[in-house]
């Protein structure tokens, strides 16, 4: 697998929707590759931050809530 196809994959191995075979292909890159594995890094402080940032939805406007979603998961 090379870096196009395993950043390609690195949502869904983040959301845990990839299959057994695929993930194991993708940590087998990321061990490798630093590149890949800063991009990993890096998505995964955002996703924890946008997680923590959810959790004072409340205070939050759903505006904005949806505008981060939106760049986020581009959804
Ligand atoms: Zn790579």
């Amino acid at each position: 697998m090379d870096c196009k196809e395993t950043l390609k994959n690195l949502w869904m191995l983040l959301d845990g929707e990839i299959q057994d075979k695929d993930q194991h292909e993708i940590l087998d890159h990321l061990a490798h590759c630093w590149h890949c594995t800063d991009v990993k890094d890096s998505e995964e402080r955002l996703k924890s931050l946008i997680k923590q940032k959810l959790e004072y939805k409340k205070a939050v406007p759903s505006e904005l809530i949806n505008a981060i979603s939106q760049i986020v998961y581009g959804k």
